[in-house]
């Protein structure tokens, strides 16, 4: 129900206007969030590879597990009645549940979008589905989520016609009102989602129509896709701006890189989701400070150093770049765990520090020395640099 979670800022943006971002705390059902924060994406309610106590350890104090895929598999209403997600995975922290949106159009088959709902095909066995706004916040009441997310039409933000971009936005704001009349689960949050795609007077329209809604936090959705990022930033600038003094957190859905995360906080983000830290990682590429390291090199397989000097994480306190190296040469499984402890422990240490820069009111003077940490790892074609 909205209401069912309490945000305060507890730095505000400097008035000088060198930077937006905010230092905030999120309390949420299952435990307090700081923010600006990054979450890890748990698909199949599990975020791959990781234990519970792997997220623990990694910093994780909040994960987003996927709608549209417990939905099909193993089904919401058996996960309620194995007492819900957060027992079922053993995680007792927060969850956000997605709203299905995205995954419906970028994964589901032939699927049909009417005012109504979105009619598509399982792409597991390409079963016939269909969500509607009011069925998406049931399976989400089911799972049981800290926050659930009203159902949404997302477009690609770069290759849609401005016609396409206005449509879907229509029918987003109609299933934001139909998801709000339809949430009922007491102690669940509820977030909103703001389209527009890349047209700024259709972005600056949905900014102002979901933020006239009772929702506990704001979603920047159909962005983190096929634009550039001076787009993004121009994107996130308008509807930021519409946001100004609204008191909700607010969540740019899919951004995941290190580089793409402080910019996003500098302009007045405080929420994000990405598999993108984890999926690197099981392709062997390491993130360290100054760049990446692609583990899959043939030199580090005699290299005793560890991946990263100072860092804590289950790799990095125990085990050398020579025996990753072998393990992904070896297609070990224990490759995919430790390097993916290694990413999460390096991204989510990375918003501590951005954190640490706005409690103590550095941060814009301290973005040349975050942009150096983050290295070139920006969007999903970056430079490969090797540390
Ligand atoms: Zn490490």
């Amino acid at each position: 129900m909205p209401g069912a979670s309490r945000f305060a800022l507890e730095t505000r943006p400097p008035a000088d206007g060198s930077t937006r971002a905010r230092l905030g705390r999120l309390q949420l059902r299952h435990g307090v969030v700081e923010t600006p924060q990054f979450m890890p994406v748990g698909t199949n309610a599990t975020v791959k590879a990781l234990t519970p106590d792997d997220l623990h350890d990694a910093g994780a104090t909040i994960i987003l597990a996927n709608t549209y895929h417990l939905y099909l598999r193993p089904g919401h209403e058996r996960i309620a009645r194995l007492g819900g997600l957060h027992r079922f995975m053993a995680w007792d922290r927060p969850i956000l549940t997605d709203s299905g949106g995205f995954q419906v159009v970028s994964l589901g088959d032939l699927r049909v979008v009417d005012d109504d709902g979105v009619t598509f095909r399982s792409h597991l066995d390409g079963s016939l589905h269909r969500f509607t706004p009011e069925h998406a916040i049931a399976v989400q009441e089911a799972l049981g989520s800290d926050i659930a997310v009203a159902l949404d039409q997302p477009v690609a933000p770069a290759a849609s016609s401005r016609e396409l971009v206005a449509d879907a936005t229509e029918r987003t704001h109609r299933w934001a009102e139909r998801s709000l009349a339809a949430h009922a689960r007491p102690g669940q949050a509820i977030f909103g989602i703001v389209q527009g795609g890349l047209e700024a007077d259709l972005r600056a329209a949905s900014a102002r129509f979901i933020s006239g809604l009772p929702f506990d936090g704001i979603c920047l959705g159909g962005l983190a896709g096929d634009e550039t990022p001076e787009q993004r930033d121009a994107t996130i600038d308008i509807a930021v701006a519409e946001l100004a003094e609204d008191p909700r957190p607010r969540y740019l859905m899919g951004l995941g890189s290190p580089a793409d995360l402080l910019e996003a906080v500098h302009r007045g983000v405080d929420l994000f989701d990405s598999v993108m830290p984890a999926r690197v990682a099981r392709n062997g590429q390491l993130w360290v400070p100054g760049g990446k390291m692609n583990i899959r090199n043939g030199r580090y397989l005699d290299d005793p150093a560890p991946v990263q000097e100072d860092c804590p994480c289950l790799l990095c306190s125990r085990f050398s770049r020579a025996y990753l190296a072998h393990l992904f040469r070896a297609r070990e499984l224990l490759a995919y765990r430790l390097a993916t402890c290694h990413n999460l422990t390096f991204t989510l240490d990375f918003m501590a520090r951005i954190r640490a820069a706005i409690r103590s009111g550095t941060l814009s003077a301290s973005l040349p020395e975050l942009r150096l940490r983050a290295g070139r790892v920006s969007g999903s074609e970056a430079a490969v640099k090797s540390a």
